[in-house]
């Protein structure tokens, strides 16, 4: 039997792709694109995020059908607010992901029940779960709880904060693991367990890429942590080569192994007007909105009535759910700057630079710089997970005071258009596809 590994590498975005593979910096990636089904533009979902991302690479549909709507949402009946944005609300949403993400909010099925049904053993190093053998992806070994991942990601925030995007070399003294490695050892493991299909995260890309800009190349190397998005994509390059020619080792086989990215990211610009927190934003305008807390919990801390419940992911994307003043809080969203789209979800209507449109003219309004925003729009608003209101940044901007240097979400080109490459013996060049079509392409050839 084949074997057949999906590798995420994350938050990659094209452009910067393609110049760094011209240049020659990618030498196995380049090697194994020449026996590959090549996917030139592999367009995200909406929104361009990381969880809405993985979901919809391992259910092969959109967020609006599997659930996962964003990094985080609101349950209006419950007034619970579900967050995976891991990284800006520890230790809460560690949990969420490593306990419920499969198991309570996915509505669909995975390509591991599938293929479960087909008799082949999965594993997943990836935050989608529901593999047979469910690794961690940040720690070798299997999927256990936050405990380490709690202690990194504290540590990866303290580095953030304290040398305003550098890494302190104290931080780098404790940060020995690079998470590249540890996901190709724990592949390696499931490969010996006799698992033949699995999903593998690479995360360092997105992290880089949020840090140093997806536009920073040429940076000094991992000899601790990446200090450029080109150190992150080079290191991808090495592991993967790594990790193929251990599979070949094990297996005697070569395997079908794909590589694509699961959103873009696009450079911000540096100061206080580009990175907004949209919590002040409403407060500015007497309106009472919150995020990351359930609705009790902030109407008992604040006591007050709350307008507006904030959701964002990427955080170039946000859903806004209005629990009073819904109209005073559109007349807000369209009087900012920072914003782009609007899109009204029951009325199907999108607003964009003072124009109001249905959402059926959307490509026709917007054009090639938001591609497939239609299909990509539709495929989300469909759940009823949504806010009543979702909203997209403008180039450069971030609803986050988080102070990055790139990051996505939104519609936009750069956030959305990665690549694919599914090295399976064949010679083929696809212009484009949707993320949620690559493991269809790997499982035509996995199980003929
Ligand atoms: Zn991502």
């Amino acid at each position: 039997m084949k074997t057949a590994i999906v590798i995420i590498a994350d938050g990659v975005n094209q452009k910067s792709f393609e110049k760094l593979r011209k240049l020659g910096k990618l030498p196995f990636i380049d090697e194994l694109s020449k026996d590959s089904i090549e996917v030139k533009k592999c367009i995200s979902v909406f929104p361009s995020a990381t969880v809405s991302g993985h979901a919809s690479i391992a259910t092969c549909v959109h967020p609006g059908y599997h659930g996962l709507v964003g990094q985080s949402w609101f349950d209006r009946k419950s007034g619970e607010f579900i967050g995976y944005d891991f990284e800006l609300t520890l230790p809460d949403n560690w949990i969420d992901a490593s306990t419920k993400l499969s198991d309570e909010h996915l509505t669909v099925k995975t390509c591991y029940d599938t293929l479960r049904e087909k008799g082949v053993k999965t594993f997943s190093v990836d935050i989608i779960k529901g593999a047979d053998y469910n690794f961690s992806f940040i720690k070798p070994g299997l999927d256990k709880g936050i405990g380490f991942a709690r202690f990194l990601m504290f540590l990866r925030k303290f580095a953030k904060h304290k040398g305003g995007g550098k890494f302190s070399k104290l931080t780098k003294m404790f940060l020995p693991v690079f998470q590249h490695e540890v996901a190709v050892k724990n592949t390696i493991k499931a490969i010996k367990l006799g698992c033949r299909f699995g999903i593998v995260w690479f995360m360092e890309t997105d992290f880089a890429s949020h840090l140093f800009s997806p536009e920073k190349f040429e940076g000094n190397g991992k000899q601790y942590v990446y200090d450029s998005f080109e150190d992150a994509l080079r290191d991808v390059d090495e592991e993967v080569e790594k990790l193929y020619n251990r599979v070949v080792k094990i297996t005697g086989k070569e395997p079908i192994l794909a590589l694509l990215t699961d959103h873009g990211q696009s450079a911000l610009k540096s100061g206080d007007k580009y990175h907004l927190d949209l919590v002040d934003v409403f407060s500015e305008y007497n309106l009472n909105a919150f995020k990351n807390l359930d609705l009790d919990e902030y109407e008992n801390r604040m006591k007050k009535k709350a307008d507006a419940v904030i959701a964002v992911s990427g955080p170039r994307m946000a859903h806004i759910y209005t629990l009073r003043n819904r109209e005073e809080v559109l007349e807000v969203l369209k009087s900012l700057e920072c914003v782009d789209q609007i899109i009204a979800r029951e009325e199907r209507i999108v607003y964009h630079e003072g124009e109001a449109f249905r959402l059926e003219e959307v490509d026709e309004v917007l054009g090639g710089e938001y591609p497939h925003a239609f299909e990509r729009i539709d495929g989300l608003i469909v759940s009823e997970r949504c806010g009543d209101f979702i909203i997209t940044a403008k180039k450069g901007y971030e609803f986050e005071k988080a102070y990055y240097k790139g990051a996505h979400g939104s519609l936009l080109y750069d956030d959305s258009v990665g690549f694919a490459i599914i090295r399976c013996g064949k010679n083929l060049e696809i212009e484009e596809c949707f993320i949620t079509d690559v493991i269809k392409l790997v499982l035509r050839e996995f199980i003929p």
